[in-house]
């Protein structure tokens, strides 16, 4: 027999303790609970609800001209062999996830794993940017999850400043037919890179800023998050308001 069971076979309190749990993995040490006036009847858990209740908003239509373009544009990404990275790639990793999402997520580059699976952030880092996102109420497939550059470059390496250049068309285009309502640049490349700017993460982070007129949220990349648990908690802090941005509710 399966054991798992889905959300809404849980209890309450089981889905409680299930989120005090994710919170603790983040890193969150203080949570406030406001009590409700009146205390609600008994109901059982609606799909697509957070904690507080209320609905996370709907997801935007797909439009299937801009479905299509990211697709083609998907297959040229697959053949290219404008920079040197090509030599050395299993495959490209374009992005994935809603071809109309409202949160675009942006990293750096492909590693082993992604470079193995053609699959953004899968490996150890891309582990934890999934926990980070049911923190959010949100799974993979409601985001799209993208890098600055499409190839892996060698033993992981940082990206070098002709490749990001060379490949940054792509993630224009990308970002022009998804339209996301908010961009969360995760680390210093894809930071600096939308934002065009030199300053560093830990400067950029927490706070807003445009690009091409859409809000911006630079925070930690997952991979530093890894070897720095004490940070989760800021990360955690930009994720909320990001979902504030988003009326997804806490
Ligand atoms: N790190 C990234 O920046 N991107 C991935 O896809 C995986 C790890």
């Amino acid at each position: 027999m399966d054991k798992r069971r889905s959300k809404q076979d849980q209890s309450t309190p089981e889905l409680f303790s299930a989120y005090l749990r994710q919170m603790e993995e983040l890193g969150v040490e203080q949570l406030y609970w406001k009590p409700p006036k009146e205390r609600p009847r008994r109901q059982p858990p609606v799909k697509e609800k957070g904690m507080a209740g209320q609905a996370k908003p709907e997801a935007r239509p797909v439009d299937p001209e801009r479905a299509k373009r990211l697709a083609e544009l998907e297959a040229e990404v697959s053949v290219c062999t404008k920079c040197r990275l090509h030599e050395g790639r299993t495959q490209t990793v374009f992005g994935a996830g809603h071809p109309a999402a409202d949160l675009v997520l942006v990293g750096e580059a492909p590693g082993f794993e992604e470079d193995r699976q053609g699959i953004p952030f899968v490996g150890r880092a891309g582990q934890l940017l999934t926990k980070i996102l049911a923190a959010m109420h949100l799974s993979r497939d409601e985001v799209y999850i993208c890098n600055i550059i499409k190839c892996r470059p060698p033993e992981n390496r940082n990206p070098d400043i002709d490749e990001i250049v060379t490949c940054e068309p792509y993630l224009i285009e990308q970002l022009e037919l998804i339209q996301p309502k908010v961009i969360c640049a995760m680390g210093k490349f894809a930071a600096q890179t939308l934002l065009q700017t030199k300053t560093p993460i830990s400067k950029l982070r927490g706070q807003w800023h445009q690009y091409q007129g859409i809000p911006v949220m630079p925070t930690f990349h997952p991979a530093y998050l890894l070897r720095n648990e004490r940070d989760k908690r800021l990360v955690w802090e930009d994720m909320q308001q990001i979902m504030a941005r988003l009326g997804i509710p806490l």
